[in-house]
């Protein structure tokens, strides 16, 4: 029956996951695994979240609000008077970015090594992927990408970037927009770790999207919310292509709740910061400058996949960055978790 399936899903692999802590802990009998893999937020929520998300939940046999009109109040509080856009995940954001501007056969240009949603995502609508890739140490060839970005409707830029960690600095995205005739989805899942503040963009540059995360610094990846900040102009034909009721009405409260804790939000970028340091410091490979809430790792003469299956028989989970396209086989990526995790994880690549 695999012919009924269209050709790109019968043949290529999909999106790459990392292996789960659960099969980590079963195959290596660990109680407690460090969970490093997926750049998530390793505090649950606060318990003000929790209750939000319940109340919520008493009205589950109603549909959400449409327009998540409780979301889009609070981020205005948070950030102040922009149009947004809303989805289940930025990952559901980029797709209906995607949805909205490209035709099948059309280019979407894309600077890699970086996420790799982004292609995936645009090959599903029939887009044309057209790889930019970075210079040796990972930073933007802004004019290779200018000249590719020049005339088609749709380009991705994520900064601070994943997996490499470093940021694209606004002056450097001002300049790729002024160039460009199409849109740039600037990728900011990270930012809030980095102190780089690229919202000022938005009063200045008619095509420009930045696409946001609760996932991260907000620790909400398992309820699926993302938004961005869109031009006013394209927020009607985002909210047409738009699959309707797309954000449900719990994880809306817990984004509400969750956005006016500002507090956990400076202790957790602190504790990032800090771990950030150590990791330079104590990691015998060599690291990159990261703006981020992970750090990527040189590991060679090991690979990363050698290297991710070693970490996981003595219970720490990380990612290689094998599965990322235009990347060697000997990086890995590993996020900031708990005090214990990251110490188990120090200990551990120390000890390879
Ligand atoms: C995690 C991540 C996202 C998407 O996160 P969601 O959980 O779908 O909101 C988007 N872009 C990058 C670069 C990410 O790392």
């Amino acid at each position: 029956m695999r012919r009924l399936v269209r050709a790109q899903y019968a043949g290529a692999a999909g999106y790459s996951y990392a292996k789960s802590a659960e099969d980590v802990a079963r195959e290596h009998g660990i109680d407690r695994v460090a969970r490093l893999a997926s750049n998530e937020n390793p505090r649950p929520p606060s318990p003000t979240v929790i209750e939000a998300a319940n109340e919520a939940l008493r009205g589950a046999n109603r549909y959400p609000d449409v327009r998540a009109t409780a979301l889009i109040d609070a981020l205005r509080r948070y950030h102040g008077d922009y149009r947004f856009v809303t989805g289940a995940g930025m990952d559901g954001v980029i797709e209906t970015v995607i949805r909205t501007v490209v035709e099948p056969g059309e280019a979407v240009v894309i600077s890699t090594p970086t996420f790799s949603f982004y292609g995936l995502a645009a090959a599903a609508c029939g887009g044309q992927v057209v790889n930019v890739p970075r210079r040796a140490d990972f930073s933007v060839d802004t004019e290779a990408f200018i000249e590719a970005c020049r005339r088609p409707k749709l380009a991705f830029l994520c900064s601070p970037n994943n997996p490499t960690g470093n940021p694209v600095l606004p002056e450097m995205v001002g300049e790729i927009l002024d160039e460009m005739e199409g849109l740039l989805f600037l990728d900011n899942a990270y930012v809030e770790f980095s102190g780089i503040d690229y919202r000022p963009l938005m009063r200045r540059h008619e095509n420009l999207i930045i696409g946001r995360t609760m996932s991260k610094v907000f620790a909400l990846a398992g309820l699926r919310v993302g938004y961005a900040f869109v031009p006013e102009w394209f927020e009607p034909f985002y909210r047409r292509a738009a699959t309707p009721f797309a954000l449900n009405a719990v994880s809306v409260a817990a984004a509400v709740a969750a956005l006016a804790e500002g507090d956990r939000v400076r202790e957790t970028c602190d504790h990032v910061r800090q771990w950030r340091e150590r990791f330079t410091e104590e990691v015998p490979f060599r690291t990159y400058p990261s703006d981020a809430n992970f750090v990527m790792i040189d590991v060679s003469p090991l690979t990363g996949d050698d290297v991710v299956e070693r970490l996981a028989a003595k219970g720490v989970l990380v990612r290689s960055c094998t599965s990322f396209p235009g990347l060697g086989d000997h990086y890995i990526r590993v996020c900031i978790g708990d005090d214990w995790e990251n110490k188990r994880f120090i200990e551990a690549i120390r000890s390879l």
